[in-house]
């Protein structure tokens, strides 16, 4: 059963989403469930080099949502808390892959409250997708591996 909320309701689903794997579809479709609107919003973090282009991830997170009604996909530079508020997201959504990612998530959640009163939505991973972590496929990809079987 799909639970909605009577008002319309925006999350920011923030990430480097380096690559956009089928976790993140599948945390994305979730949210979908519980939010009428999910702006995937991919992180600029200029201290950190190399990696895929924003503007390339950007275009693979478009392709691999496109059929999904109510998702839309930006890039944005400085706080998460901000880029909420610009794009009229009352909520932050999350996905955990394990529980080793709660207290991280938690903390984070923590803080995003703090300074700004948001909440954090946090969604568990479907297992059979939960152990691929973008960083792991970073590697692999780095290392000439074939890593379409997890990319949506
Ligand atoms: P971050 O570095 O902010 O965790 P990611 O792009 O790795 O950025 O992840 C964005 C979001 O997607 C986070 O909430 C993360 O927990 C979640 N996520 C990452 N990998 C997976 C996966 N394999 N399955 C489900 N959720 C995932």
């Amino acid at each position: 059963m799909t639970v909605k909320y009577p008002e319309p309701r925006t999350a920011i689903f923030p990430g480097s989403f380096d690559p956009f794997t089928l976790g993140h579809l599948d945390i994305l479709k979730r949210g979908l469930q519980v939010f009428d609107r999910v702006v995937v919003a991919v992180g600029v973090n200029a201290a950190k080099k190399g990696g895929t282009p924003v503007e390339e991830r950007l275009a693979q997170i478009r392709g691999a949502i496109a059929g999904l009604s109510g998702a839309e996909a930006v890039s944005y530079e400085g706080l998460t808390v901000d880029a909420a508020a610009a794009c009229g997201a009352t909520s932050i959504l999350r996905g955990v892959r394990s529980v080793a990612d709660f207290e991280y998530e938690r903390n984070l959640a923590d803080l995003n409250r703090a300074i700004s009163g948001i909440d954090t939505v946090i969604l568990c991973a479907d297992p059979g997708l939960a152990a691929i972590s973008s960083s792991a496929l970073r590697e692999l990809k780095a290392y000439g591996r074939d890593i379409s079987a997890y990319l949506p």
